[in-house]
């Protein structure tokens, strides 16, 4: 099948690729920057303290 009916399968271009600085699959390719560690955005690295859930008062990871 070609043309019109198969276009819906061609591949989706990606949202994310493989960071270069953390290594996730989260560096949004159209956004210019990770989602996980901020690279692109600012020269820290993202993180909060929510972002591990402490059990008995010690963060886990
Ligand atoms: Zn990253």
């Amino acid at each position: 099948m070609k043309g019109t009916p198969s276009m819906g399968k061609r591949s989706k271009k990606v949202t994310h690729i493989k960071c270069r600085r953390c290594g996730r699959v989260a560096f949004n390719v159209s956004k210019g920057y990770c989602a996980a560690c901020g690279f692109g955005r600012s020269s820290k690295m993202r993180r909060y303290s929510w972002q591990n859930k402490k059990y008995n008062r010690v963060r886990v990871k």
